[in-house]
């Protein structure tokens, strides 16, 4: 097509068009090319990365009051034109739009979280730590941070990440998902107007080529990646074989244990939310019910009877609708692809969003919400992360075995629990391998100013998004040992070990 724009990458504080090839953009709504992204070539990979290193050596020696005033500035922009970028996530990832205001907002908080830098990031003083010898710690920028993001949150992931980043002194390269890269750019140019400096916030777009050359590049001082499992995986391995700081989040298969003391109503309600909301496309969502055998029926029919007043659409619409449509028509028959599976392996499927069309968005990639029950625990269906609006329930007849499964999982991520027993609750906690836990609340993403994260095949690394964590991994310490001495004493020469005396 020939009148597609092209989205271009953000070099040095302006668009920049690739000179290589392009990656069409879908609105996953109505299935129209809408526009064509540029992947990077090994010399404007080479080019972002190095501008970006410039840019790092003199941001980090910015005054602390300066950066403290950009990111306020930044956040005020954020907050006054955030319904923009709200606009161009739904056009591209097809979420419906207060879905799209959602992200944001979880991600402003980050912003939020960064303008209170100072505090965080100012080390600590001991005085006369031994006689006449003061300790102390400095925190000090890492270097240019590597930033590589999903499709499903394509502005709030990348904000877990790069307004503590960049308050703390580092220079940021994002490379957004191929799939919705708009969003990124449009950040981009925010920061160019809040002040911050040319090459500070850098964004390359591309595929594996521009990923690789993050992970490879001796100016790269860590990579903060969010993902599925496997290329979590291969991005940690390839970042710490490359001795780079690394934090590598994974996929997810979150699963709500509900208890026969747990209010239904509620649960159905939150079911609905956590396991249809953004289409199942959330790290997040749930995906899996384990419902205690005495209440199952009832909690089924409780949920039926709520997909049934569900509308699905296109979510820039107007009259808004619950749900979207899922990323890429490739990406809806994969979803299929499972509940064939599931159906195979014998489970019942209670409602079918197999064939489901929206009229009038017919090319759009939709699935209709689907409720699977009595799901073998050994199918693949089961096993691994189906990412859409698929939610399966797995009848169980206690606790013990619900906690089982949790743990038996290959993943970590979130998990939730509903019950009016806050001894259950507390076992609950204290027992499933698990980063992120729900207690009566279904998708228990934690606040900025806690870290996000998750355990096993969900999170590869030792730190956290955001968070203490996220200051921690965005700097790093040095220890002073000072020692100036009395005017009125002489030291004299000795070849001892220090010690405190
Ligand atoms: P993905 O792994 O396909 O892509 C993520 C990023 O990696 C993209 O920028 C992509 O361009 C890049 N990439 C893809 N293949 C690559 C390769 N072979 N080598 C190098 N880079 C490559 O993930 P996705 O489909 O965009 O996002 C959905 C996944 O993200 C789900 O598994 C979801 O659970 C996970 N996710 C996890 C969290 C979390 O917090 N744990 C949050 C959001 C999404």
């Amino acid at each position: 097509m020939s009148n597609t724009p092209v989205i271009p990458h953000w070099i040095n504080g302006e668009r920049r068009e690739g000179a290589g090839a392009t990656s069409p953009v879908f609105n996953p709504a109505t299935g129209e090319e809408i526009a064509a992204v540029s992947l990077a070539t090994e010399s404007e990979i080479a080019e972002a990365i190095a501008t970006a290193h410039t840019a790092y050596e003199s941001w980090s020696r910015q005054s602390v009051a300066r950066r403290q005033a950009i990111i306020f500035k930044f956040r005020e922009l954020l907050n006054e034109r955030k319904g923009e970028l709200a606009e161009i996530i739904t056009r591209e990832h097809g979420k419906v739009l207060s879905d799209a205001m959602g992200e944001i907002l979880r991600g402003q908080e980050v912003v939020e979280l960064a303008t209170g830098f100072p505090h965080l990031i100012k080390g600590a003083f001991s005085e006369n730590a031994s006689t006449g010898i003061d300790v102390y710690s400095i925190k000090q920028p890492i270097g240019v941070a590597g930033i590589i993001s999903p499709f499903n949150f394509p502005a709030m992931v990348p904000m877990w990440f790069f307004p503590i980043a960049i308050a703390a002194g580092n220079a940021v390269v994002v490379k957004p998902s191929e799939k919705n890269p708009s969003a990124s750019i449009w950040l981009a140019e925010l920061w160019k107007e809040a002040g911050l400096p040319d090459g500070v916030f850098t964004v390359l777009n591309g595929d594996k080529l521009a990923v690789d050359g993050l992970l490879h590049s001796d100016q790269v001082a860590s990579i903060s990646f969010v993902g599925s499992t496997p290329i979590a995986k291969y991005i940690y391995e390839t970042a710490a074989a490359n001795g780079k700081r690394v934090q590598a989040l994974g996929g997810a298969k979150n699963h709500m244990l509900v208890l026969p003391d747990a209010d239904l109503d509620l649960v159905a309600d939150q079911a609905i939310n956590a396991g249809y909301g953004a289409a199942g496309e959330r790290c997040m969502a749930i995906s899996v019910v384990l419902a205690i055998e005495s209440v199952a029926d009832e909690l089924i029919e409780k949920i039926k009877s709520r997909m049934a007043e569900l509308k699905i659409g296109n979510g820039a619409d107007e009259q808004e609708p619950d749900m979207g449509p899922l990323i890429t028509a490739e990406h809806r028959n994969k979803v299929a692809g499972y509940i064939d599976i599931a159906e195979e392996d014998g489970a019942d499927v209670v409602v079918d969003g197999r064939g489901f069309k929206v009229p009038g968005c017919e090319n759009g990639f939709f699935l209709g919400p689907t409720l699977l029950d009595r799901v073998p625990t050994d199918s693949r269906a089961y096993t691994e992360e189906i990412f859409g609006p698929v939610l399966s329930v797995v009848r169980i007849q206690s606790f013990d075995e619900g906690v089982e499964l949790i743990n038996s999982g290959a993943f970590g991520n979130g998990t939730a629990i509903f019950t009016n027993d806050g001894g259950a609750a507390r076992r609950f906690q204290n027992e499933v391998q698990v980063g992120m836990i729900g207690i009566n609340v279904p998708i228990p993403v934690p606040v900025a100013y806690h870290s996000f994260g998750g355990w096993k095949a969900s999170l590869f690394g030792d730190s956290k998004a955001y968070g203490v964590h996220g200051f921690d991994f965005f700097t790093r310490e040095k220890a002073v040992t000072s020692r100036w001495l009395d005017p009125a004493k002489h030291g004299g020469i000795n070849l001892g070990f220090p010690q405190n005396d």
